[in-house]
């Protein structure tokens, strides 16, 4: 999956300065590579009857929904705040500076279910730990988590250690 690396790019001083942004356009604009990427996300769960996705917003809607299509399940989105109609569970969770909340609706999961939580980059795992334990709220039950790509040395897997973890590229 080393050819991925050549379809991601780097954004200096984005969102703030300091901060290398890892842009996922180029990638999500080559249709074959795009194609890889899912099969390769979803390839160790094809067997773990998953009975539906979870995408953070807002990358993880491309590679989730894409990859709830490719497993034939649904899609459950995980929104920031005030976005979602219904009736929500909330979870509040710490940034490196501030806070941050997801929520999902309340009837988007059943006990039982067995969840595929995806998104496009872990860097302090800090979203994924919150929308694990948001699906957990719900009675889900979180069968992995799976990422385009890991930022390695912000050592996110330290927070996701009760969960197992698939990712594609590594920096
Ligand atoms: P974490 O909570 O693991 O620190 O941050 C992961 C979340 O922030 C993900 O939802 C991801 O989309 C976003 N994120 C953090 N850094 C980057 C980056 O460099 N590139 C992209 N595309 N997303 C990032």
């Amino acid at each position: 999956m080393q050819k991925l690396k050549a379809k991601i790019r780097d954004i200096p001083d984005f969102p703030s300065p300091g901060i290398v942004f890892k842009d996922i356009t180029p990638l999500v604009q080559d249709p074959l590579l795009l194609k890889e990427c899912i099969e390769e996300l979803i390839r160790p769960f094809k067997q773990e009857s998953i009975t539906a996705v979870a995408g953070m917003e807002a990358r993880g809607f491309i590679f989730g929904s894409l990859a709830a299509w490719e497993l034939g399940v649904g899609f459950i989105p995980l929104r920031k705040p005030g976005k979602l109609p219904y009736d929500v569970q909330r979870i509040d969770y710490a940034l490196e500076y501030g806070t941050a909340s997801l929520e999902a609706h309340i009837d988007a999961i059943s006990a039982g279910d067995r969840i595929l939580v995806i998104d496009d980059v872990l860097a302090t795992g800090g979203t994924a730990r919150a929308s694990c334990e948001l699906i957990e709220h719900l009675g889900g039950e979180v069968v992995a988590c799976a990422f385009v790509m890991e930022l390695g040395f912000l050592q996110g897997r330290n927070n996701l250690t009760s969960y197992p973890i698939h990712t594609l590229i590594s920096y």
